[in-house]
């Protein structure tokens, strides 16, 4: 016998499947793109995000841990809000429990209806209806469930949302599949395949071709049918998609049964088993036992028919699919007809032909009659088994009518999908077209942030060369204006600072001496020009102790100079002797053992009318060199020089040489 329960179970798309294949490719493309994107891009992106994609692509390969990563984008949703987001975590979260927990699932959709007015995208809105399709369908109520796809499918259409389009005509393609209006099935499947292609989600699309795979399955093309999922399989295996293998193993199964070999459909059935049981995945555990059940049947073993059935009934148990209940119920009534118990196979053969009949699956209602009719004239009911094969006849009729009209419809199907296909694949190269603008304005603004970094850095640079130069800048400058050896300020800072004193005229009075040591030239001609710059630099600790206004520098030589803004002749003196008597009292050993080191001190002040730098210099040289002419170690002022001149010119006789010296403080050594 033939069992019909072929299409029951397209697992990629049952439940999670649009959502899941569609956030699976998205996250696909995200992490392609991931290497091209600069870090701060992906930085961007919210973890909640993140955690989505990750859920989606976890739901086709591990469902477990998909829900855990959906429940973990929801927690995290918690501190930063966004609607969009916890739509797509609840619409997987929907899909998954859509095949397990029906109230579970439902409280999901609640979640998500109270969401929908804050939603950016409104497409989103017909992932919703496309979940509550799915319940109706597991539940087997198809009427309410070609509702809810009608609803997602115009929802996505009045928002153009492709992706949602793609979702919602797959599942209203396969329900009608199962109904056995292929035409109508196939051009659902058909657009839906097409769509997906253009957004770019190849996965989807090739679930959507198992699809197609299941409706020619159905139509009796078996062997296009067997092509189809086994090129799916490769490709699942390759991006280690094992759920998804559990479900096109099954279907694989199914369609070696229909070409009668029995032994590669147990080896599916069993290696979906295997793998369903890895993934802890109890749906497609139950369908694959109830395809190993039939198997069985088929070889004439229906004592292991009844033993796969009983665990397949218990793991159906669990889970809301009235479909599969069904399915079970039909391969039992066989085992039960084959062991000669046709009270209890009619009771379950009652039961599945009233849900394949209550939801229009003529392929299987009319199995379920083949099998009715076997066991009632097993039975001698021979009036009721002509009624039942009667029925199975009309509904083959019917069957095979739709299969001629619809292979017709198909070739008027293809023609139109064609033209769709070639409209697709011009938007398609848009598509194209406009993501490789996005790649070039993604790179523009790389370029940009890099050339802005740039930027940043050589301003940096700058910054630092400058604050460098301007640190140079004052260094050299401050060499300049200083003496190397002893410290002081030189010759041109000196003068650079006293010039603007004497211009500006803020200061009333201004005095310069010039400080030159006595007998300079034995200490270099008896120590060494060494000691004699050490005795310099003594000379200039001594005059680095004036304070502020005043002011001191090294003229050249052993010559230094002292500037004292605001001071008159009388404390030009006094401070002019108090250094002469500091430097007189310097340890001046171990150069002058036989007297102390003095100085010779020249005092200018200022003139009130015009004055100028180099002319008090000049008077205070003067001044010096008479201090030199009275014997040295002593302070002479300009007035005293003026006041001797003065005196030589009105006697003419006198020579300075025998006068006394011409200061007070003036100490001669002996
Ligand atoms: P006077 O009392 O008349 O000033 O006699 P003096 O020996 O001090 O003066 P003179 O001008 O004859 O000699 C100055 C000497 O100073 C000559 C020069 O070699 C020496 N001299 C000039 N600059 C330096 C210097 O930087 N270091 C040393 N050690 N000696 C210097
Ligand atoms: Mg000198
Ligand atoms: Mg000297």
């Amino acid at each position: 016998m033939r069992t019909p329960r072929l299409v029951s179970f397209l697992w990629p798309f049952s439940g999670h499947r649009r959502v899941v294949a569609r956030w699976a490719l998205l996250l696909c493309a995200l992490a392609v793109t991931a290497g091209a994107v600069e870090p701060s891009a992906i930085a961007s992106v919210p973890p909640a995000a993140a955690v989505i994609d990750r859920a989606a692509i976890a739901m086709r390969s591990d469902p477990e841990a998909g829900r855990r990563a959906a429940e973990e984008a929801i927690a995290l949703l918690r501190s930063q809000p966004d609607a969009d987001l916890e739509v797509r975590a609840r619409l997987l979260l929907c899909d998954y429990l859509s095949e397990r927990d029906t109230g579970a699932a439902r409280a999901q959709l609640d979640s998500i209806t109270a969401l929908l007015p804050h939603i950016r995208r409104k497409g989103l809105a017909a992932g919703s209806f496309d979940c509550r399709g799915q319940m109706e369908e597991s539940d087997g109520d198809h009427v309410r469930a070609r509702d809810y796809y009608d609803q997602a499918i115009a929802l996505a259409e009045r928002e153009h949302d492709s992706e949602m389009l793609a979702a919602g005509l797959f599942s209203r393609g396969y329900l009608m599949g199962l109904q056995g209006h292929y035409a109508s099935g196939l051009t659902d499947l058909r657009r839906a395949q097409t769509l997906f292609e253009s957004v770019n989600l190849p996965m989807h699309s090739l679930t959507t071709l198992n699809g197609i795979a299941i409706l020619y399955n159905r139509m009796g093309d078996y062997e296009q049918s067997r092509h189809i999922y086994e090129r799916a399989l490769k490709a699942q295996r390759a991006a280690g998609l094992r759920r998804e293998q559990a479900v096109t193993l099954y279907n694989l199964g199914r369609v070696h049964e229909n070409l009668k070999d029995w032994n590669a459909a147990e080896q599916h059935f069993n290696e979906s088993v295997r793998v369903a049981r890895e993934l802890n995945y109890a749906r497609a555990e139950a369908y694959s036992l109830q395809g190993l059940a039939d198997v069985a049947n088929a070889r004439g073993e229906p004592l292991t028919a009844l033993a796969k059935l009983g665990s397949a009934a218990e793991l159906q148990r669990t889970m809301p699919d009235a479909r599969l209940r069904a399915q079970i119920q039909l391969v039992r009534g066989e085992s039960l007809r084959l062991l000669g118990r046709y009270g209890e196979a009619i009771v379950d053969l009652q039961a599945a032909l009233k849900f394949f009949g209550d939801t229009e699956s003529l392929s299987e209602l009319r199995n379920t009659h083949e099998v009715l009719a076997k066991s009632l004239s097993d039975s001698g009911d021979w009036r009721s088994a002509y009624t039942q094969l009667d029925e199975a006849k009309r509904i083959a009729e019917l069957l095979f009518r739709n299969q001629i009209d619809e292979r017709f419809s198909s070739l008027k199907v293809e023609f139109d999908t064609h033209a769709k296909e070639q409209e697709n694949a011009v938007l398609m190269r848009e598509n194209e077209a406009s993501q490789k603008a996005l790649a070039f304005e993604r790179q523009a603004r790389r370029l940009n942030a890099i050339v802005i970094l740039l930027i940043v850095l050589l301003a940096i640079v700058l910054g630092v060369l400058a604050v460098y130069q301007s640190r140079i800048g004052r260094r050299m400058r401050r060499l300049a204006m200083t003496d190397e050896l002893t410290g002081l300020p030189n010759r041109r800072s000196v003068l650079t600072r006293f010039e603007p004193l004497l211009q500006t005229g803020s200061i009333r009075a201004c005095a310069m001496l010039i400080i030159d040591i006595d007998h300079f030239k034995s200490i270099n001609d008896k120590y060494g020009h060494a000691e004699g710059d050490a005795a310099l630099k003594l000379v200039a600790e001594v005059l680095k102790t004036l304070r502020e206004p005043a002011f001191s520098g090294r003229l050249g030589g052993e010559e230094f100079v002292a500037v004292m803004p605001g001071a008159d002749i009388e404390m030009a003196c006094a401070i002019a002797e108090t250094l002469r008597q500091q430097v007189m009292s310097l340890d001046s050993l171990p150069w002058l053992n036989e007297r102390p080191m003095t100085v010779s001190i020249g005092v200018a002040v200022a003139r009130a009318d015009k004055d100028s730098a180099s002319a008090m210099l000049h008077r205070a040289d003067v001044a010096l060199y008479e201090a030199k002419r009275a014997g040295r170690n002593c302070v002479i002022t300009e007035y005293l020089v003026a006041a001797q001149s003065k005196a030589r010119a009105s006697d003419g006789t006198e020579d300075a040489e025998s006068r006394p010296p011409l200061t007070a403080g003036s100490v001669e050594f002996a």
